[in-house]
Formats: C-alpha cells, structure tokens, sequence
C-alpha cells in the first residue's frame, strides 16, 4: 500500500485549484493525471522580468514589465478587430491589444485614470509600440507577484503557461517534506540538496543556466528516480531467482533432428546462446534471460532449440511476437522445421476465432500441441496448457517487467527467455534488462555481405526510380520506405500512399503498400504477395520495422530518412542484406538538414554495427535531439537524462546492491525510507516483493 505521507501528491490534477476536467485532460496528456507528474514537469526555459524600462526606451522584441497609467479603451468597431488600450507613462505612451477581449473584463483590470505594472512582449506598431496580450496587469501594490525571473514550462496546445504554471505551483505546495533515503556521505560528496529543496530548486531557475541537467539539483532528482529504477530491478531478479523453477532436461534427440534439418551451420554465439539457455532450464532456479542480437542475427533458430528442449522434456513451450505479421513470420520458419522433428505447432492471435480455435485450443490444454507461436492472444483468459515450461517473448520492449511476471502464469515455473534485436549501450542495458542475465549474438550469420548504403538529395528522386526500374527489371525485391502516416499538419510529409500511387503508376500492380492502419488480413496478403508472389516493390511505413524477413529483398529506399531515429534506421535497415545477394540501401534527404540529422545519416553510411550505432545514438542525443525511447525499448525516464546521467546509472546500481545486501527487506529505518522512494516513482509492483510489502 501506498504510504500516506504520498497521498496528496498522487491525488488527480483535478484537486489542484484552477484546474476543471478540460485542463485536466490537458495536463494528463502533457504530463500526467497525478499531481506528481507534474513535479517531474521540469522547466524548459525561463522568461526574465526584470527588465523594467521607460515605454519610450522599450526595446522591441523584448520583454518589459512596465508601469503605465491607462489612459483610454477603444472597443473595437466590429468582433474581427482587436480591443485597444491607449496607456502611457511620462516618456511615451504604448498601446495594449487584445483579441477578442472582452470589455467588462478589461475595464475591470485596466480602469481608465489608474496605474497598473504590466508585464509582456513589446512589439513595434507603425511609430509607436504596442504589447499584445499582456502576461500580467497588476496594481502597483503587486508589482512584487510578477516574478523578476519565471520558469517556462513545456507546453501542450490549448494549455497556456499561466495555467500550466499555476498548476504545477500549487502541486509543489502539495509536496510532503520527505525523510532522506539518500546515505548521508555520499549525498554530502555530490553536495546534493535534499529531495525538497531539489524540488523547489530545479522549479525556480534563474537563468538558463539552472536548466542545465547537470546542476546539483536535477542530478539529485535524477538519482532518485535511476536509483528507484535499480532498486525495483534488483528486487524483481531476487524475487525471480528465488521462485522455484523446475529442471527441464531435455534428450538432445528432437534439437539434433531440426539442426540436421537446417541448411546452415550455427553460428558460434547461437550455439553459446542455446547451451546458456539450456543449462538455465536443466537449473533448479527459474529461467530469466535476455538474448540479445542484431536484427538478422538468427535469434529466431535459438528460439526453436530451446522450446524443443522444453518439448524434449514431455513439456510444451510459447512464443510470443508483438504483431501477427510476425507471429506468422515465426510460423512460417517454424513450422517446417518441427516437423522435420515431428512436434506439432499452432498459431493462436486474436484472428483465430470460433471454428479455428477451439481445436487449437484444446490441443494446448491436453498437451498435443507442443509448440503455440502468437500474439499476447495466448496469454489471455480461457487459454489453457497441459503443461507449458518455457515461454519466449520476442522483440521485449513492448511489454513491461510487471507484464512479463504475468506471462508465466499459465504453466508450472515458467522458464523465461525474453528477445530483443533492438541493441542498446552497455551502460543503459542495466535500465531495462538488470533483472536478467544476458546472453548476446554476437556476429552475422556467415555468408552475409555488407550493406552498401547512399545517401541521396530528395530532388533525385527521378534518379532513384530509374535505377529501381532497372533494379525490378533484374528481378530484385524492394522495400520502399515513408515516414507514417499523420493526420496532422505536415504537409510536406510524402504520405505512403500517394508515393504507392506513383510507384504504382510506373510499376502497375508490381507495386504493394503495406502500412499501420491496414487490417490484419490485408498486411498478410501484401506480405505474402511480396514474399511469394508478384509484389516486388513494398511501399511501407514502418510497420516493416520490426521482424519481418523476406531474404530475397537487396533494395531498401528510405524517404526522408532524416526523420527517422539512428535506432530506428538501423532496425529498417536490417530487413535487407539478409539473403547471399549484395544489398543496398538509399537513404533519401532534403536539402536543408540540422547538423544532428547530418551527422546521423552519416553513421549509417560508416557503420552496420548495432552497438556502435547504440552508443552514437546516445551521444547525439545528448547534442541535445531527442530520438524516440519508445522505440529504443529503454524505459522512459521522466527525470533522468540518460545521455547526460549515464554514470549515475551504475552508481545506483552499486548502490541498489549494496542497499538489498545490508537491508534484503528494506525494514531499516532508511530502508522504510527507501519504500516510500520506490512509491514515489511507481515501482509499487516492486514492493509487493518485499516481506510486509
Ligand atoms: P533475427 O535475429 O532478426 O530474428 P532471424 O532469426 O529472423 O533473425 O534470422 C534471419 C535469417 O538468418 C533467417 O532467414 C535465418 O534462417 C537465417 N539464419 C539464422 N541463423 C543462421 C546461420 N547460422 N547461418 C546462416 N543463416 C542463418
Ligand atoms: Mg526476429
């Protein structure tokens, strides 16, 4: 349970003055539905106030809180007009406008004959100035509530900053004075401040500086959140280790059999990888391991060894894929290769209904069918196993810690082996995956040729589909990449179907599209087609990014490859260079790029190794250009900057082991305080682990 001392602060924004359900829903979109989503909110900027001129001395672009009498209000003559207010001082006289103000509100706050401060930009109007929407009209015995120095706080439309500001005032009033959870000698080393005072500190910036994420402030705050992230980690893997397992032993028969069905050899890291995998499972302890390889690094044979060995045992064994294009994927190398062993196997998503499924189902239940490859489909309700051992999450970084715990539900001591491909540096691995051991595939399957990858101006784009032209005429496969699709303002984004239009024009029926917004059915058929049958040119948003293999494809165009993450790239561009044949890849740009972009599209030419590209990943955005996290599979942190607080993730993680070895229970008095840390970030999950959790 949730210690009292927080209560106030996950209240809803709601209970916070000035805030309806309308701005409610705002904030909840910007920052969060508690109260202390809006104490992470940190300060963007800051507006100085302190410039406090004469009107006539008022420099233009600027921002000047200045003491003016009213003068006169001119009611505008029709609704489309803007309200003016005459006002001066005894250098000059300025004008206020407003659009569509309203007249009683305005005479209330700005009587014509009295003096007020106000406070805006001030902007030139033929000879004279003006200052359109003031941010503050105050009576001159205010003037000290217009703030000299003020935060300016991330946005969201419709939300203003005199709302958001108000809003995140009264959240800070709201914070309880916490007991320190932080040991004394280290905090006096960092000369950090106490959580409050880092609280108020890092909302109350003086100058730009203050931003900076390095201040001892936001270092404090970044701590605590890093430290929680570890602590919760370290609890869920001593939580794992200590739930009993089962030792799977397995006979080597039907994993012999599939390997002399393969038509390569392994690799030396998948043959490391299954003794690994297989050596946890034959363990007493439960199974929680992550296997980590590029994409195309045949994570998926490693996969198939370690449910036969589940098999082998008498036992059944799930994957599990985050799309059904992949789940099918996964059937489709699957399935030929159990056979040759003689296991039986089923696709179980959510499109398997009535008729289909009740079979499929009660082969599960009473343990003919070994093998289930699906969607998140398998582990819901009224989905049973005769005995399930080992379950197989593929491409992990859509489903949480807490989600994988859930998965094991549906057999006896499930063994968990979890598959990314997406590679991340070595020092944030701990931020997501420190509750797992880690085996890595390290090298490309042999025969593999490099990618030969261009970069090419858009105004070229004639260029490139005459070279396509010949490159279809030879037979080759293409995957034509757009930027998704979005129903917003962006214009000039070259939206996949009208680029599948054009293709299409030139190409016919050659050409497919495939994108996010298709129904299930509908991607299958284009895949298929472009698989197997006569698309040759794949028109697609980045749904192809995750997983999807046809080896035959050597081409890949990447339109506007400038709006896609390094990561990004990197998971798009392995869908080719995975047959024997050369590959290439076009990355298309315009004319104008930001120097991070440059530098990005750079990368890609120079290096096809994931974990370079990782660690360039996270050096450029420390530059200050935030790459998707959502597709990078790290968690998303709210305080810390991992670009910037990567040293502090392996302080926390010390500290974190040290904090559980002295303290396993966190009973101590600082372990108490410590829960209510692992609280205050929202890893109550984690707690539940703890005895009187
Ligand atoms: P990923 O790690 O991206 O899931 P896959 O498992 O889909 O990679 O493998 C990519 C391709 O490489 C598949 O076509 C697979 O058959 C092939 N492959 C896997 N292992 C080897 C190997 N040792 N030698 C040659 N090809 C391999
Ligand atoms: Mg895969």
């Amino acid at each position: 349970m949730r210690p009292e001392i927080l209560f106030p602060i996950f209240a809803n924004v709601l209970k916070l003055t000035g805030v309806g359900p309308r701005i409610a829903k705002l904030i909840e979109k910007l920052a969060g539905e508690h109260v202390s989503d809006l104490l992470w909110h940190l300060p963007s900027g800051v507006i100085d106030r302190r410039y406090a001129p004469k009107i006539a001395e008022a420099r233009i672009g600027s921002i000047a809180t200045i003491t003016v009498t009213v003068d006169q209000h001119f009611p505008p003559k029709t609704r489309r007009l803007p309200y003016k207010i005459l006002c001066s001082d005894d250098s000059g006289s300025l004008t206020m406008v407003f659009f569509h103000g309203r007249p009683d509100y305005l005479l209330k706050i700005l009587p014509e004959g009295e003096q007020r401060v106000i406070s805006g930009t001030i902007e030139s109007y033929g000879d004279g100035i003006q200052m359109p929407h003031p941010d503050h009209v105050v009576e001159l015995k205010d003037r000290k509530t217009i703030e000299a120095v003020e935060p300016v706080y991330p946005l969201t439309q419709g939300l203003s900053l005199k709302v958001i500001s108000k809003a995140i005032k009264g959240a800070l009033e709201l914070v309880p004075e916490l007991t320190e959870w932080l040991d004394g000698p280290y905090l006096a080393k960092q000369k950090w401040p106490s959580w409050n005072e880092a609280l108020v500190t890092a909302h109350a910036p003086t100058d730009e500086t203050d931003l900076e994420p390095e201040t001892l402030a936001r270092q404090r705050l970044a701590y605590d959140e890093l430290l929680a992230n570890q602590l919760a980690l370290a609890l869920v893997r001593k939580h794992m280790r200590k739930q009993a397992g089962r030792t799977i032993k397995g006979t080597g028969e039907l994993k012999q059999k599939v390997i002399s069905a393969l038509p390569f050899e392994l690799t030396i890291s998948q043959n490391e990888a299954v003794r690994d995998i297989t050596e946890d499972m034959g363990s007493e302890g439960r199974m929680h391991r992550l296997l980590q390889g590029d994409v195309g690094s045949g994570k998926t044979v490693v996969a198939l060894l370690s449910m036969l060995h589940a098999v082998e045992s008498g036992a059944q064994a799930a994957i599990l894929a985050p799309t059904e294009i992949l789940a099918r994927q996964h059937l489709a190398t699957i399935e030929p290769l159990a056979e040759a062993a003689g296991v039986k196997v089923a696709l179980l998503t959510g499109r398997e209904k009535g008729k289909t499924r009740a079979p499929i189902l009660e082969g599960f239940a009473n343990g003919e069918i070994s093998l289930a490859i699906g969607t998140h489909a398998i582990f819901q309700e009224g989905v049973e196993f005769n005995d399930l051992a080992l379950a197989v999450i593929d491409e992990q970084h859509r489903f949480g810690v807490h989600q994988r715990l859930a998965l094991t539900s549906k057999g006896r001591a499930v063994d968990v082996l979890v598959m990314t491909a997406t590679p991340i540096p070595r020092t944030l691995t701990l931020t997501a995956y420190g509750d797992m051991e880690v085996s890595r595939l390290t090298e490309k399957p042999a025969g593999r040729l490099p990618i030969d990858t261009r970069t090419v101006a858009i105004d070229r784009l004639d260029e490139v589909v005459q070279g396509v032209t010949r490159a279809l005429k030879e037979g080759a496969k293409i995957y034509w990449v757009c930027p998704l699709v979005e129903e917003s303002e962006k214009i000039d984004l070259a939206a996949a179907e009208d680029r599948h239009a054009h293709l299409q024009a030139v190409f016919g029926e050659r050409a497919g599209l495939v994108h996010g917004k298709m129904k299930g059915k509908e991607k299958d058929a284009v895949m298929e087609a472009f698989s197997n049958g006569n698309v040759d040119i794949l028109v697609a948003t980045t749904v192809i990014e995750v997983g999807v293999d046809v080896p035959a494809a050597t081409i890949m165009v990447i339109e506007h490859a400038e709006r896609f993450g390094l990561a990004q790239l990197h998971q798009l561009r392995g869908r080719i260079g995975r047959g024997s044949e050369k590959s290439t890849c076009i990355m298309m740009f315009p004319e104008r790029l930001t120097e991070t972009a440059r530098k990005r599209l750079e990368i890609m030419r120079e290096t096809e190794d994931g974990f370079v590209i990782a660690e360039e990943d996270l050096r450029l955005r420390g530059a200050g250009e935030l790459l998707g996290t959502r597709q990078s599979g790290l968690p998303e942190f709210r305080l810390a900057d991992l670009a910037v607080h990567a040293e502090l993730i392996a302080t926390a993680r010390d500290d974190a082991k040290l904090i559980l070895e002295m303290d396993p229970e966190l009973e101590s008095e600082r372990g108490q305080n410590l829960r209510v840390l692992l609280y205050l970030f929202e890893r109550d999950a984690a707690v539940k682990f703890l005895r009187s959790g």
